[in-house]
């Protein structure tokens, strides 16, 4: 039985399921969860998405009821964020003045959007979206009407720019790269995702760099290009991704390169702190590399991980990355990291918006990207966790099912 005091900074997705998991591997010492934000852990997906769309309630988004925080004896502190850790003396120190005491510290800081400093932005302010905070704010500026410019092409902001549409907002997305995810996904992916959203009335500034904004008293009127265009808008969101918030680890003397240094276990350089979540860079045993993951299936592996360490349980099984985006009636899964791709396998017709691109090293799986195909997710994410030897013309043969492909 391990009395130890853990400490959780962060109370993300990663840090709320890190606590649920001490006390289900059976940590009975004190656990405490401090968070900047005023809420209890809850989920950031739907806010670009069923939330945003008012599919959702605020209830819905929440990782866990609040009993049961006070249920399993986690004394969670909102609305007040860690300053500084010292690791000599094992204790961090509040925003209100509080130390805090740690056996075990997890640091569970997540990342923040990136934000983007543009001539005219003291004239013109701009939406992000990381918090629910955020969210209530882009909730209520988006209507019949308003004319959305979004600023960046990746998930989050093509999540958002159908859920204006659904909305009866205009919307335009101005990408810097020739193409949208251009970071994130396949060429194949991309074009079918501009096609799609261009059906549903998205327009695409692609190659445009955005050189200025134009507004008065705090309201956008214009997003102007860097080839001297004008877009008209109401409201401009910036997506242009997230940074890990390293900053305490790092004034820690924690080792951080592009997000926290952590093992297969999630511990740092430190053997008493873990770090899990967006904020980490963390080895990929599969792909023999190291890597900062932003996903909520990442958040729950860490979690698990780091919670299996400290109460001396059996490190989960490697597991295979994940992700999921929802795009009007599009459900893309993907699985496994596309490295050291030679070449792609496509399975189904993306005419009929249900298709799977499968990115192949030799004869093995790296990675598949599957639009309405949970078959082909399942299936290629088993293949890729056992790295198991596929032919290219029977997994582009949509007649022989999943399961046969690898026999
Ligand atoms: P976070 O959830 O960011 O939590 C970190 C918490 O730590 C925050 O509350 C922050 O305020 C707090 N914090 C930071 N610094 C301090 C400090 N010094 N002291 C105290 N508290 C601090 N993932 C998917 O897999 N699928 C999706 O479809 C998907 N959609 C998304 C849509 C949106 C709009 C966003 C923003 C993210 C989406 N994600 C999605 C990503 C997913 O939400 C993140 O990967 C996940 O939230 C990471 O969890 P985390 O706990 O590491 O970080």
């Amino acid at each position: 039985m391990s009395l130890r005091r853990v400490l959780i900074l962060g109370a993300g997705h990663a840090g709320g399921s890190a606590a649920a998991a001490l006390r289900h591997f059976g940590h009975e010492g004190p656990i405490a969860l401090v968070g900047e934000e005023p809420l209890l852990p809850y989920q950031r997906p739907p806010l670009s998405k069923a939330w945003l769309k008012g599919e959702a309630d605020e209830d819905e988004l929440q990782l866990r009821p609040a009993s049961f925080y006070a249920e399993n004896d986690i004394h969670v502190r909102l609305g007040v964020r860690a300053t500084r850790i010292d690791r000599d003396a094992k204790q961090v120190t509040l925003s209100d003045g509080e130390v805090l005491p740690y056996d075990v510290l997890i640091i569970a800081t997540g990342a923040r959007a990136r934000r983007l400093d543009l001539p005219g932005g003291e004239m013109a302010r701009t939406l992000e979206l990381r918090t629910q905070a955020d969210a209530e704010m882009l909730k209520a500026s988006i209507a019949p009407g308003k004319r959305l410019a979004i600023v960046g092409g990746g998930y989050v902001g093509l999540e958002v720019a159908a859920s204006a549409r659904a909305l009866g907002a205009e919307a335009v997305v101005i990408e810097r790269e020739p193409r949208i995810l251009a970071r994130v996904a396949c060429p194949l992916l991309s074009d079918f995702f501009t096609a799609y959203h261009r059906k549903h009335g998205v327009r695409f500034e692609l190659d445009a760099a955005v050189a200025a904004l134009e507004g008065e008293a705090g309201e956008p009127s214009a997003v102007r290009l860097g080839d001297g265009r004008r877009l008209p808008c109401d409201l401009v969101l910036i997506g242009v991704g997230a940074l890990p918030n390293q900053e305490l680890a790092e004034a820690a003397g924690l080792p951080c390169h592009h997000g926290v240094v952590v093992d297969e276990e999630a511990r740092t350089a430190d053997p008493a702190i873990f770090a899990i979540g967006d904020v980490t860079r963390r080895p990929l045993p599969l792909y023999g590399r190291s890597f900062r993951l932003e996903s909520v299936p990442n958040a729950l592996e860490q979690a698990k991980q780091a919670a299996a360490a400290i109460t001396g349980h059996k490190p989960p099984p490697h597991e295979v990355p994940w992700f999921w985006s929802d795009q009007y009636d599009l459900k893309l899964q993907i699985a496994g990291l596309p490295f050291d791709v030679d070449d792609l396998v496509v399975r189904g017709d993306p005419d009929q918006a249900r298709f799977a691109v499968f990115h192949m090293k030799g004869d093995a799986i790296q990675a598949v990207e599957a639009i309405n195909s949970p078959a082909e997710f399942m299936g290629g994410k088993l293949l890729i966790g056992a790295q198991r030897p596929v032919s290219r013309e029977r997994l582009a043969d949509p007649s022989i099912s999943m399961k046969e492909v690898a026999t």
